[in-house]
């Protein structure tokens, strides 16, 4: 049996952009490292929720470790909650710092980011936000801010509901929605959060961090702007659906959310910014100190997607060869030692978000088998020994190339309860 080490690039799929000579930033990066492994290793083309569906990363990764997400997807705002060590039974709701301006008592969105709001002043803001009541206080509001203008908003009390409509029209020039409730389950909820955006625009519109703001010519961040609202779902943890032992090495918040909820046990390394000046190397020679305790580490590393939601495709380019650099020392596996290399989604620098392309994946290790191809990107994956398949399949074809996978009929598929039994764990049967 192998252990694995599961490294996801964020956004790595790409397609041709003018600005590299039509070339996919996969194919204008100087790469050895990962060119050297898909040489000697097995490509191909995974979808990882379905063909044609833009994942979320959540949503994406959720997919690649092998949940269904018609049962299992519990919304984003989970994961970031999670992400922050928080544990409450009530709704959550993602959360941006914005900017609105007063239209005769209804608001318009003119920058959903708050013109990009500092790390500082976002803090300094949502600390008056950290403990609101609502509903004659029967209903506990907690802000909670986690980078630049992104946080999250939880709700702790009797009766709430997550169906509750989106605040947040998605798109600047339009007015803030008044949150709606989707069945009767949610009207206090609706109510609640009416009071909450009320109460926290008065807070922020005078707080001295937004006067300071204006003053220097700077967007306010006068008001919170909710969107997703979901209720936490307990979901079976990796080690027994899957059979590992598994760690997550990530510094972006929603990563670690997602590795907690799927209890991973998570690390985050100095020097490891969830940004595209990430301290790459750190985090692969964690991945491999783990590998002695834990049996699948998952890495993931951000900077490509930020790259491509910046619409700049030399700056993709740069991240991919500081990542290849980083993971020289993989191309050298232990021989018992499964490597596997893929993206949670494509994010095409040309569409500035994520799409339903298929994106590049690699196995690599002693003893596996190869293909053809040569290089690690888009073309070379297309015609890949592993042919094309979704997300669903990935964890199974880990289980298969790290030879733990059960024959067909042992166990019922497709759920595959994989779970192999340490030597230590046997017992004769007695009767
Ligand atoms: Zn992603
Ligand atoms: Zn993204």
């Amino acid at each position: 049996m192998r252990r694995v080490l599961l490294l996801i690039i964020d956004g790595l799929g790409d397609r041709p952009c003018p600005s590299l000579k039509w070339l996919t930033p996969l194919q204008a990066a100087e790469i050895p490292n990962m060119d050297l492994m898909a040489a000697k290793g097995i490509l191909g083309m995974q979808y990882p929720i379905a063909p044609g569906v833009p994942p979320g990363s959540d949503s994406g990764h959720l997919s690649l470790f092998g949940y269904d997400l018609g049962r299992e997807y519990p919304g984003r705002g989970v994961f970031e909650a999670l992400s922050e060590g928080v544990e409450w039974g009530g709704v959550t709701f993602r959360a941006n710092f914005a900017t609105v301006e007063e239209d005769k008592g209804k608001f318009v969105v003119v920058d959903r980011r708050a013109g990009r709001i500092e790390e500082e002043d976002a803090s300094l803001l949502a600390s008056g936000l950290k403990e609101l009541y609502l509903l004659d206080g029967k209903v506990k509001a907690r802000f909670i801010h986690t980078l630049e203008h992104r946080g999250f908003l939880l709700l702790e009390g009797e009766g709430l509901s997550s169906s509750v409509t989106d605040v947040d029209p998605h798109e600047e020039g339009y007015y803030v929605l008044e949150p709606m409730p989707m069945d009767d389950n949610a009207l206090r909820t609706a109510e609640a959060v009416k009071e909450f955006l009320k109460l926290s625009h008065d807070i922020l519109r005078e707080h001295e961090v937004n006067r300071r703001r204006i003053a220097e010519g700077k967007k306010p961040a006068n008001f919170i702007l909710l969107r997703g609202a979901s209720s936490p779902v307990k979901l079976e943890p990796f080690s027994s659906r899957w059979g590992f032992k598994p760690a997550a090495v990530a510094a972006g918040p929603m990563y670690k959310g997602i590795a907690r909820a799927l209890g991973f046990e998570v690390f985050h390394p100095q020097g490891a910014t969830g940004l595209p000046d990430s301290n790459f190397s750190a985090k692969v020679s964690k991945a491999l100190d783990l590998l002695e305790e834990f049996d699948f580490v998952f890495v993931h590393m951000k900077g490509t997607d930020v790259a491509s939601h910046n619409r700049d495709p030399k700056l993709k380019v740069k991240v991919l060869e500081r990542i290849d650099a980083a993971i020289e020392p993989l191309t050298d596996p232990p021989e018992d030692l499964l490597v596997v290399l893929t993206g949670d989604h494509a994010t095409p620098c040309s569409v500035g978000k994520h799409s339903g392309d298929p994106v590049p994946v690699l196995f690599y290790g002693r003893g596996l088998p190869k293909d053809d191809s040569s290089n690690f990107h888009e073309l070379d994956a297309q015609v890949g020994g592993l042919g094309w398949f979704t997300g669903a399949n990935m964890m199974q074809l880990i289980l298969n190339y790290s030879d733990r996978a059960l024959e067909y009929g042992l166990r019922p598929l497709p759920q595959v309860r994989a779970y192999v039994p340490s030597i230590g764990m046997l017992r004769p049967l007695l009767f």
